[in-house]
């Protein structure tokens, strides 16, 4: 039975997403977590996993939330509104490239919760409608936290996600570098590497409530892209939380951890390939992209950069008009195209290329090809009130 069998195309919630982890755990394979700010890098994340045939992570962080509220909105609400509409433009669009998609917010520190709390205020409105969350999952990272109240505050929020369908992802021992303006550059060596025994206490606290979630221990993972030699990825230790795992568990299972990756970029393909057979069922991609994205625009800035320094005059005329070159679809279009092939040598490297083939006879649109398909008039109505949902929620986060 093929994943197409079991999980069904568009976002996706609750037991469908822990269906989704299991079924990449045991098969080996990951999915890639892209960071997107706008619905171009949505629409560019999912068109790649649509071309690979396979799921996707979309997600948010606190700064793309704020970058998609518009940077000139200092209320502190600003950054769960526009993670809200992000996540509202992935579920108004997904069903159309006929893959299952998982929406998901990134790191949220202690500092951060009130974000958390806003999304969640969503989620519960979203739930009441239509009888699951708007977001799939969430992120909540308090590493740099001690253990114990890491694992305090997971707990309470883990019940209010589980009655909700929420899965959840927690970071245990801390991820270096810099990202989302937070930065570990001088952290404690020590703590890049998670123990064993500090995952096994998660899982021991965590379990109990339900099983979706997932675990992010830091193995020497940095954020950004570093010069080789800077860091040293230990992913053979993620096998070491497994067997621990196991032998305290006393079950059959060789990995009954969901394992999380980040600081993936400048990983080699070994290293990722280890990661992933010791559990590891999504990998954060934030910098690759954004360096693609760029890179898309940069190429196209100099092959026509002739065309581009007016809006009359070119080498073909000087009363030649360049509106078809400064038009932001055509530019911003060369950046997406660039963040999909990027994405695509993504989705090779972590082996899930081809793990999703909708069914033919379902066509084009997909609307939940799977087992638990939504009505496709209830999604088209679903889409119209999402719309005014998201205003509605907005708004009442501006408050
Ligand atoms: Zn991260």
């Amino acid at each position: 039975m093929g994943l197409e069998d079991i999980v069904p195309a568009g976002v996706i919630t609750g037991k469908d997403v822990v269906t989704l982890f299991e079924y990449a755990r045991e098969k080996g394979f990951a999915m890639p977590a892209v960071n997107c700010t706008s619905s171009s890098t949505i629409n560019s994340a999912l068109e790649a996993a649509s071309k690979a045939k396979a799921p996707v992570i979309i997600q948010v962080s606190n700064g793309g939330g704020g970058f998609m509220a518009g940077k000139s909105i200092k209320d502190p609400n600003a950054a769960a509104a526009g993670s809200v509409a992000l996540a509202l433009h992935t579920r108004a669009v997904a069903k159309y490239y006929g893959i299952p998609v998982v929406v998901h917010s990134d790191h949220c520190a202690k500092k951060l919760l009130p974000w958390m709390d806003g999304m969640l205020e969503a989620n519960e409105a979203f739930y009441a409608q239509h009888g699951e969350p708007l977001f799939s999952s969430h992120m909540l990272d308090l590493s740099e936290e001690p253990d114990e109240e890491n694992i305090e505050i997971c707990v309470e929020y883990f019940k209010r996600f589980q009655k909700l369908g929420i899965f959840m992802e927690m970071e245990i021992g801390i991820t270096g570098g810099e990202e989302d303006g937070v930065n570990n550059e001088d952290v404690d060596p020590e703590k890049l590497y998670t123990t064993p025994k500090q995952v096994w206490a998660v899982f021991e606290a965590l379990s109990p409530i339900g099983s979706g979630f997932s675990i992010a221990a830091a193995f020497g993972n940095v954020h950004g892209v570093y010069k080789p030699g800077n860091v040293k990825l230990s992913p053979e230790k993620l096998g070491n939380h497994q067997a621990y795992a196991k032998k305290m568990l006393g079950c059959e299972n060789d990995k009954p951890i969901f394992l999380v990756m980040h600081g993936g970029s400048g990983s080699t393909d070994s290293e990722i390939d280890l990661a992933v057979s010791n559990g590891v069922v999504k990998m954060n991609i934030d910098t690759d992209t954004q360096w693609a994205y760029w890179d898309g625009l940069r190429t196209f800035e100099s092959s026509k950069r002739e065309y581009l320094q007016g809006q009359i005059g070119n080498p073909d005329g000087a009363d030649k008009p360049n509106k078809k070159f400064y038009d932001p679809r055509t530019w911003i279009r060369k950046a997406e195209e660039s963040m999909v092939k990027r994405l695509l040598v993504s989705f090779e490297k972590l082996h899930s290329t081809g793990t999703y083939e909708p069914s033919p006879e379902s066509g084009a649109p997909q609307i939940g090809a799977g087992k638990k398909t939504v009505n496709p008039t209830v999604m088209m109505m679903a889409g119209v009130v999402v719309g005014s949902t998201a205003t509605m929620l907005a708004r009442s986060m501006m408050k």
